[in-house]
Formats: C-alpha cells, structure tokens, sequence
C-alpha cells in the first residue's frame, strides 16, 4: 500500500515538525483514548456530511472499545443527515447550552474534527479553548492553526473521514469495521467529493472506500438516504434558483445566486435544502467560479466553488472572514445582501485578471 507522509504535529510549543511515520503519533493517540475517562468528539459548525460522518465513525469505534463518548455540534445538524446512526445523540448546543457546556467542562479528552480555526466552534469556542482537557485535531483543511495539542492534518486525504479510518485502522492493527462505522465514513467520503466528482481524492480513498464495502455498506441505500431523499418543494427551489436566480458574469467567468429568507420561506425550506446549488452553475461552459449567497438572520452566509486552479479559499479568507479548501470554500459577511453582493461584485472586479489566468 502506498503511504502519504503529509502527517504533521503540532506541540503545545507551537513547533510544526514533518512527521514520517503515523503509527508514532497514533500510538500517542491510542494511549490518550485508553487513559482519558470522558471523551468528547466536536465538529465544525453548519457541519457537513465529512463532519458529521467523522464524528460519527470515531464515536462508534471508541465506544466500540467501551470508552465513554460524548459528540457535540455547534449548531443543527441539516435534514438530510439526521438518519445516520447515532445522530440523534450529538449534543447541540445552541440547543442545549447549560447541558454541552457541562459537557465540554467534564471532558479530559476533546478532538476536533474536520476544522481548522477555533472560531468554526461557533458559541463552543470559548468553552472548548478555556477547557483543561487534552485536545487532538483531525483534519484536512489547509494550514490549521495551532488549536490542539496534538494535530494531525493531512491536506492531500479527500476527507476528515479518510483520514479517520487510517488512524483508527493503524491503532487497531486489524481494520475495525462495523456497519455504522463504515457507513458513517462513506457519507464522509461522498459529500465531501460530490459522490466522486470533485476533491483531492486517490488511490487511497478507494482503498478506504474498498474496507467499508468490505464492511457490508449498501452504496444505493446511502446515494438515496443522502441524495433522494427531499421534498419536491427543495427540487423546486432548485428549479427557481436556476432558472429566475443565476446571474452569470462571462467577463470574469463567474456565476452567482442570491437566495434571500422570504424565497427560502416561499419553497418550505428546511436545513440542507440548498446543499449542492452553488456547485451546478460550474457545469457551463466558461464559468470557473461560482457563489452562493444565503440570507441568514444578520448576516449572509457565502458558499463559493471552482473548477480548475482558481483558489476559493483565499478569496472567502480575503473577502468574507472565510476559508476553506482550494475548490471548495465559505464564509460569512455582517451587512446587507444588497451590500454583500456590491462588496463581491467589487471584489471580483479587483481580482479580475485571476478569473483569465484560472480560466
Ligand atoms: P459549504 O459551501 O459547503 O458550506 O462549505 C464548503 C467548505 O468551505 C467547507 O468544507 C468548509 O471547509 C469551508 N467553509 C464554509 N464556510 C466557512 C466559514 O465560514 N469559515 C471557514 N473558515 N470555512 C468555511
Ligand atoms: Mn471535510
């Protein structure tokens, strides 16, 4: 089997070290899982299906080795997600604050998963930073800042969830595969590569993807339960988002689309309704850049997509207090939408020679 040596570790002393061999780091890691009482697992907020299946898959492996887990997420978990083993016992806590705030303070063990800023934390940021417990990261987002003790971020995995089941199959010697698991990693794996479409996966997904077949997973059960399972009302959104919504721009080769709250209300949105949308205007010939703009409460919430070599992430870090991978990015802006789309217009025009030599 082919390794990728793209391990790094991170110390409290913030020295950043090339690691060569994972077993060093996930023997560390195994023994922290054996030592630590209370276990909690967190995940970035608005999570996704790589968030919420890594999440899930390390919670069946450590209870599987009979450790106390808790999972929390920032915020709601979207429609489309909730059928997944164990999704009904991640704390959430805008929901339940006092309860995850207890949590994290009980915990002497957190590992983050699938983020690699603090303030993906959400309103669990501050808790989690002012928390005494060992921390771990797990993740594959570009340039993590030195939010754990022990960080293990390999940028060339396709998702956190790839990368999951590495290092619980090198701690575990033999694979540890149950159903939920493998499940839960597949889910991972597919949202976060557009079902193998788009994303930095290889070889080594496959080999992945070949150990959660092995496990007994149902490819079309899951290709239903995550991409054929909306209300009509979502399929007309999207309809209506295409057809009356999309504003192609062909001089900087960029398409966008403007969703605003009393449209989102007009379709019965639900969360996740609007997944996938900013990725389909990338199907026309010429546009290499695409954003989607959601209208939230206070502020607009901003999805962006490329094709080729033009870096979404930078542009969200730059412009919108974002980040994100190459290809795929978000971020957030406190104004107007009529203020947020000017201010991108602006941006875009500022940044017009990138869209010709991305092009
Ligand atoms: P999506 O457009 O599906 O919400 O997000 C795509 C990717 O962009 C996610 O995998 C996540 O890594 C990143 N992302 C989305 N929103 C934000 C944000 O507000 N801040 C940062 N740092 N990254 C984001
Ligand atoms: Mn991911």
């Amino acid at each position: 089997m082919a390794v990728r040596n793209i391990f790094y570790l991170y110390t409290p002393e913030k020295t950043k070290a090339k690691v060569l061999d994972l077993s060093k780091y996930t023997k560390q890691l195994s023994n922290l899982f054996s030592t630590s009482e209370n276990i909690l697992l967190i995940c970035h907020i608005n999570p996704d299906g790589d968030a919420v299946g890594s999440q899930l898959a390390l919670y069946h492996y450590l209870t599987s080795r009979g450790k106390k887990v808790e999972m929390l997420s920032p915020n709601y978990l979207q429609e489309f997600l909730k059928w997944m083993d164990g999704s009904e016992r991640i704390n959430i806590f805008i929901k339940d604050r006092a309860v995850c705030r207890s949590i994290i303070s009980a915990s002497d063990l957190i590992v983050l998963l699938d983020f690699n800023q603090s303030n993906r934390m959400g309103e669990a940021e501050q808790y989690v930073l002012a928390s005494k417990a060992t921390k771990v990261l797990i993740d594959h987002h570009l340039d993590p800042s030195s939010i754990a003790d022990i960080i293990i971020s390999d940028t060339s995995v396709c998702a956190t969830s790839e990368l999951v089941h590495r290092i619980v199959t090198e701690i575990n010697g033999v694979q540890f595969l149950n159903k939920p698991y493998a499940e839960a990693l597949y889910v991972g794996i597919i949202t976060d590569t557009g079902n193998f479409e788009h994303g930095s996966y290889s070889s080594e997904t496959f080999r992945v993807v070949a150990d959660l077949f092995d496990a007994g997973i149902v490819k079309e059960r899951i290709l239903n339960l995550i991409y054929n399972n909306f209300s009509s009302d979502r399929l007309r959104l999207q309809g209506y988002a295409l057809n009356q919504k999309m504003v192609l721009l062909p001089e900087y080769h960029t398409a966008y689309i403007i969703l605003t709250r009393s449209e989102l209300k007009m379709y019965n949105h639900v969360k996740g309704d609007t997944e996938g949308f900013v990725n389909m205007p990338l199907s026309i010939k010429g546009i290499i850049f695409t954003a989607l703009f959601i209208e939230k409460d206070g502020f607009i919430k901003l999805s962006f997509r490329s094709k080729g070599t033009f870096p979404t992430n930078e542009f969200a870090a730059m412009y919108f207090n974002g980040g994100g991978h190459l290809n795929a990015s978000g971020g957030e802006y406190y104004d107007t939408m009529e203020n947020t789309v000017a201010h991108f217009l602006n941006m875009l025009n500022e940044n017009k020679e990138k869209f010709v030599e991305n092009f």
